[in-house]
C-alpha cells in the first residue's frame, strides 16, 4: 500500500486535480490511499471568515463563503461530466449551507474558540476530498470517499491536536483496509480528525502531511508520498534562492530538523509516525511526476556537501530576561523555566549567561501574560521580526571549522548575528538574525556551501576525482544554459579551513525523532 498526499497547489484547480488522477492511476498496482489538502488558499480564506465572523462582520464573512462556493462549484463543473456534477452538487450545496450557518452562528456569539475554529477549518478538506473523489471516479478510478474524522482520532488539543495512534489504527483498519482489499482507492481529507467523542479537530496548519504519515503508520504502508509544487526537499526554499536544488536522499533526523526550523515543504510532526514504523517518505513534484524527488529514510548516504540544507524560520521574537539584583542565579533560572512551563511556551533557541537568559519563540505563540509574569522577577525586553537560520547535516558531526565557516560567510554578507545555537547532537547550527536580512544571508550561505559547480557536475555522469580536482576553481558554464559563471570549489572538504568557533551557553530544540530513530536501519 502507498499513501499519496496531494497538497493545496496539487489540487488547486481542475487541471491540477486531473494531473493528480493521472499520478494515482500510475500507482494503481501499489494500492494507493489518497489524502488531499484543501484547494490552495482555501484554509486561509476560512481563517479570514472566522476572523470576520468573530468581529460580528457577518455580511462580509458570508460574502467570503459565497466566493468559496463559486470557486468549488466552478472546479467541480470543469472536472465532472453532467452526471458527475449532478451527483456532487447536492453534497456541496449542503456543505456550503452548513458553512454559512456556522459563520452566521459565530458572528452571533462574537467569538471563535479553538474548537469552533477547527470545525470551521475542517470545511476546506471536506470539500476538496469530495470533489477529488468524484473527479477520480469520473476518470475511471474506483474510488471511495472517506470521512477522515472517522479514521484519525486525536486528543482535544484543538488547532494542534495529536493523534491517538491505537484508536486511529483500529479505525483506519476497520474503515480503510477492507476498501483497499476490494481494489478501491480511498480518498480522504488531510489535516482534519476528531476526538474519540466525534468532535472535529485539526492537526495544525500544513497538517495534511502529518495525516498522510499517521494513516501510513496505521495501515503499515510500504511508502508515503508527499506530492507538492517543488522537486522535493531542496537545499533551501527555492522562493528564497533560485539556485536551490533537490536533495536526493536525506535522513529522517535531518528532514525533521529542516521541517522544524521552517522548511514548509513538510509539516514538522510528519516524520514521527513514519520513523516509528520505518516507512520511507518521498517528496515529489505533482507538476513533474517523472522526477525522482527526495527519498527520506532512517539513514541516508553522505552527500558531497557539508550540509544537507539551509532553512529560515521567520516571525520569531527574541525575549531577553535579566535577573533583578539580589536574585540567586539558580533560583532565577528555575523561576524562568517554571513560567515557560506554566504557559506551555515552546522555545526554539535558549542562551543562558550568569544573570540573564534569552530565548526565541514564534511571535504568534508568545503570550503577553508570560512577559508580564517574567517582569515580576526580571527586567524583560523583547524584539519581534527576527528569524532563525538553520544549517542541517549529519556530516557536520565532529568536523572542526564548520561554525567558523558559517559565521565568516554571514559576517562577509554584512549580517549581524543575535544568538547562536549548536545542539549536542551536532546535526544543525542555528542562529538568529533580523528577518529583513534573511534573503541576503540565505543566498550567501547557499552560494558558499552549495556551489553551483556541484549542481553542474551532479547533472552529468560524474567525471573522475582527478579531473574534478584539476578543474577546481576554474570558471565555467553552470550547465543550465544561463551562461552564468562561477568559481566555486569542487570536491569535498570545507570551503573554509578556519579554526573552529566556540559556541557555548546555548542549546537547540532537538526533535523527538532523534530518539525515536535511534537504531533504525536503512
Ligand atoms: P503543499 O501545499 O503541497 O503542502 P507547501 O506550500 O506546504 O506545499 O510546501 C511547499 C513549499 O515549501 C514550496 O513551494 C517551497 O516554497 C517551500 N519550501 C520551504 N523550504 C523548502 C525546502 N527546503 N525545499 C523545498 N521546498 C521548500
Ligand atoms: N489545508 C491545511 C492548511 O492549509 C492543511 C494542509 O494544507 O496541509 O494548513
Ligand atoms: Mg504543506
Amino acid at each position: 500500500m502507498v499513501i499519496m498526499k496531494f497538497g493545496g497547489t496539487s489540487v488547486q484547480d481542475a487541471a491540477a486535480i486531473d494531473r493528480a488522477a493521472g499520478i494515482v492511476r500510475s500507482r494503481r498496482k501499489q494500492k494507493p490511499v489518497v489524502v488531499v489538502s484543501a484547494l490552495a488558499k482555501v484554509t486561509d480564506q476560512l481563517v479570514l471568515i472566522g476572523q470576520k465572523a468573530s468581529r460580528s462582520e457577518a455580511d462580509s464573512a458570508v460574502e467570503l463563503v459565497h466566493a468559496l462556493k463559486d470557486r468549488h462549484f466552478q472546479v467541480a463543473g470543469d472536472l465532472l461530466g453532467k452526471q458527475g456534477y449532478k451527483e456532487i452538487a447536492p453534497k456541496l450545496e449542503l456543505l456550503f449551507e452548513e458553512l454559512e450557518d456556522f459563520a452566521r452562528g459565530l458572528a452571533a456569539v462574537h467569538e471563535l474558540s479553538p474548537r469552533s475554529s477547527d470545525a470551521l477549518l475542517s470545511f476546506g478538506e471536506r470539500l476538496s476530498s469530495e470533489i477529488v473523489a468524484a473527479a477520480f471516479a469520473q476518470r475511471g478510478l474506483t474510488t471511495s470517499w472517506i470521512d477522515s474524522r472517522e479514521c484519525v482520532i486525536t486528543d482535544a488539543n484543538y488547532t494542534a491536536a495529536r493523534p491517538q495512534m491505537e484508536a486511529t489504527r483500529k479505525c483506519c483498519q476497520a474503515k480503510i483496509s477492507p476498501l483497499v482489499s476490494k481494489g478501491k482507492i480511498p480518498v480522504m481529507g488531510g489535516f482534519i480528525a476528531s476526538t474519540s467523542d466525534g468532535i472535529s479537530t485539526t492537526l495544525g496548519r500544513g497538517g495534511s502531511d502529518f495525516s498522510a504519515a499517521i494513516v501510513g503508520a496505521a495501515l503499515d504502508a510500504k511508502s508515503i508520498e508527499i506530492w507538492t509544487d517543488v522537486e522535493g526537499m531542496m537545499t533551501t526554499d527555492p522562493r528564497l534562492c533560485p539556485d536551490a536544488r533537490t536533495i536526493k536522499r536525506i535522513s529522517f533526523n535531518e528532514a525533521a530538523e529542516l521541517a522544524y526550523f521552517g522548511a514548509k515543504v513538510l509539516h514538522p510532526a510528519t516524520l514521527l509516525p513514519a520513523v516509528e514504523r520505518n516507512i520511507p517518505v518521498y517528496v515529489l513534484n505533482s507538476r513533474n511526476p517523472s522526477g525522482t524527488g527526495t527519498r527520506i529514510t532512517a539513514h541516508a548516504p553522505s552527500g558531497r556537501e557539508m550540509f544537507r540544507a539551509i532553512t529560515a524560520k521567520t516571525n520569531i521574537s527574541i525575549v531577553n530576561v535579566v535577573a533583578s539584583r539580589g536574585i540567586m542565579v539558580h533560583g532565577f533560572l528555575r523561576s524562568v523555566f517554571d513560567a515557560l512551563d506554566r504557559y506551555g511556551a515552546s522555545v526554539d533557541i535558549v542562551a543562558i549567561s550568569e544573570v540573564s537568559m534569552s530565548f526565541t519563540m514564534e511571535t504568534r505563540r508568545l503570550p503577553e501574560a508570560l512577559l508580564v509574569e517574567l517582569e515580576k522577577i526580571a527586567d524583560v525586553s523583547s524584539e519581534n521580526k527576527q528569524a532563525i537560520i538553520c544549517l542541517v547535516g549529519e556530516d557536520i558531526h565532529g568536523r572542526p571549522g564548520i561554525a567558523a565557516s558559517v559565521f565568516t560567510t554571514v559576517a562577509n554578507a554584512g549580517v549581524n548575528v543575535r544568538m547562536i545555537s549548536q545542539g549536542a547532537s551536532e546535526i544543525n547550527i542555528s542562529f538568529v538574525i533580523k528577518e529583513s536580512d534573511v534573503p541576503h544571508a540565505v543566498r550567501q550561505l547557499h552560494a558558499h556551501f552549495f556551489p553551483i559547480d556541484h549542481a553542474w557536475t551532479d547533472a552529468l555522469v560524474r567525471p573522475s576525482r582527478a579531473r574534478l580536482d584539476k578543474n577546481a576553481n576554474v570558471s565555467r558554464n553552470n550547465g543550465n544554459g544561463s551562461g552564468r559563471r562561477t568559481t566555486g570549489r569542487v570536491g569535498t572538504g570545507g570551503p573554509s579551513r578556519a579554526k573552529p568557533g566556540r559556541i557555548s551557553g546555548s542549546r537547540s530544540a532537538s526533535s523527538p525523532i532523534q530518539s525515536a530513530n535511534r537504531g533504525k536501519k536503512k
